[in-house]
């Protein structure tokens, strides 16, 4: 029987239950214990303090989901929507903790028991990374699995190397970190890309699924590497692709939950062809708006507010790119309710706010989009004509077009379109955009705003609104019947 994404959380956490650990609900997206921290993009954030031994559990072993946001910040994998089989915005992370008490040995052979042993993933079709030096886990890989010596590959910090392996894990410049051992699935020759460690390593054959760290180290200001006393482990792997390997197919937007989110964006956007890729951006985030905003993040132009409304305008462009020209995006919160509110209650919950705040936010784009998409129009054949017209005579190399940054801003400003937005449009066409060019236009825009004295806080919000929304506490209806909403810029 091949399992749904559903049962994959359960059988996951049963798993690490029957071996003596704790099961914890996932953590708000928005971190509680780290200000500087835009989004809880690991499993390991929630945990942070526990590691650095400033937080004390009642349980040494735990295991969890901890839904993740990798949009904005640090990790950003907001350009790879659409383009990769394996990256969302929102995506869930299993994991498995060892607050100080077991190490490598047990992780490795659980992680080995669970996939090969419960789920039956053949073997054959698996391999791992460790880091370079970690003869430790290498030996444990080669000797306790069986794994053969040319599926271990080694990884070093690859410090300049054109591609992006790191089997390297630290929290901060100082602090815990250690060596991490990745798994990885090969889904077949017929698909693009090479081994983990090898230039074309980026590419969708080999996806990795679980990155085990073992945290040993406390680095020192002065780049020593002392042992930690209780080392621990920290373990992610992707439900989504997982359930892709479990369910037999390539890419995380073919698996059940995302096919099921798919059909009905099709259905809302009359779409019939379920593998174009604006439905796959829908569909990607929908989920991440919708937990946002269950999180206490409203669309703003600040901070998480803005990373926000800037997934959530992107979405209405791919819907208005499929025709669409009526507000569609909050009707999907009704299939995402039902298709993840048993795991995550606190979305059943909040389901008419979420609604209700995505319905405002399209209303309000719906008044520029269509006028900004026409300017966009504009602006392209311009850049496209200039650049045509100073290449060289002769030049047979195409001639590379850029969206002046005064023109990004004015679609910026004017119609409201977050730069990320029209950068991903021009990238769809071929084009580039200055981004100097735009940062130019915007620290111009403050100066002069400031000079006349009407600097205030960029949502044009009266402050007492600004200072309640700020927080990106949960707000709930109180706030939206006061016509907080509304007014949100
Ligand atoms: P990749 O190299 O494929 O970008 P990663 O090394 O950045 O993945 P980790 O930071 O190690 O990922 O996160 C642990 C696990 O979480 C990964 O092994 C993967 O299964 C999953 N994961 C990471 N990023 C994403 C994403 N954007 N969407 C879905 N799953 C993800
Ligand atoms: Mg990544
Ligand atoms: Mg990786
Ligand atoms: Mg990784």
């Amino acid at each position: 029987k091949i399992p749904t994404t559903a049962d994959i959380r359960r059988d996951f956490l049963e798993f690490f239950a029957s071996r003596g650990h704790t099961i914890v609900p996932s953590a708000s997206l928005v971190p509680g214990n780290d200000p500087t921290l835009l989004f809880t993009n690991s499993g390991m954030v929630p945990f942070k303090d526990v590691f650095l031994g400033a937080e004390k559990r009642s349980y040494v072993r735990a295991a969890d989901v901890q839904r993740c946001l990798r949009a904005g910040g640090k990790h950003n994998d907001l350009d790879q929507v659409g383009y990769t089989a394996r990256h969302h915005t929102f995506f869930e992370m299993l994991g498995n903790w060892s607050f100080g008490d077991y190490f490598k040995g047990d992780a490795i052979a659980w992680a080995w028991e669970l996939l090969t042993g419960v789920w039956k993933i053949p073997a054959a079709r698996l391999l791992v990374t460790v880091y370079h030096d970690d003869d430790e886990a290498y030996g444990i890989w080669r000797d306790v699995v069986g794994l053969p010596p040319e599926r271990i590959i080694r990884i070093g910090d690859n410090k300049g190397a054109p591609y992006a392996s790191d089997n390297f894990w630290q929290m901060a410049d100082t602090g815990p970190c250690g060596p991490c051992t990745e798994i990885f699935y090969d889904h077949g020759a017929h698909i693009a890309g090479g081994p983990p460690g090898s230039p074309d390593e980026d590419g969708d054959r080999f996806i990795e699924i679980w990155n085990l760290v073992f945290m040993q180290f406390d680095r020192q200001p002065d780049g020593a590497l002392l042992p930690l006393p209780a080392p621990c482990v920290d373990t992610g792997m992707g439900l989504e692709r997982l359930a892709a390997v479990l369910q037999h197919v390539h890419g995380n937007y073919e698996i059940d939950l995302f096919q099921a989110l798919i059909r009905k964006a099709g259905e809302f956007t009359n779409t019939t062809d379920l593998e174009n890729k604006s439905l796959r951006v829908i569909a990607d985030h929908i989920r991440a708006c919708s937990f946002l905003i269950v999180d206490g993040v409203l669309p703003s132009n600040e901070g998480r507010g803005y990373v926000l409304r800037r997934i959530i305008r992107r979405a209405l462009r791919h819907g208005w790119m499929l025709g669409v020209r009526e507000p569609f995006f909050h009707k999907l919160v009704g299939t995402l309710d039902e298709l993840m509110g048993a795991a995550y209650p606190e979305l059943t919950r909040n389901r008419e706010l979420v609604e209700r705040a995505l319905r405002a936010e399209e209303d309000r784009f719906a008044e520029t989009l269509d006028s900004g998409m026409r300017i966009f129009d504009e602006i392209a054949a311009r850049a496209v004509g200039s650049a045509s017209s100073s290449a060289a005579p002769g030049d047979a190399s195409a001639p590379h077009a850029t969206i002046a940054g005064a023109d990004a801003f004015r679609l910026y400003d004017t119609y409201g379109f977050p730069v990320d937005l029209t950068a991903d449009i021009a990238r769809e066409r071929g084009l580039s955009v200055d981004m100097a060019g735009f940062d130019a236009a915007m620290a111009h825009q403050r100066e002069t705003a400031r000079a006349a004295g009407k600097f205030s806080s960029a949502t044009g919000l009266p402050a007492d609104l600004v200072a309640r929304l700020q927080p990106t506490e949960f707000i709930g209806y109180e706030a939206l019947t006061a016509g907080g909403l509304e007014v949100v810029a």
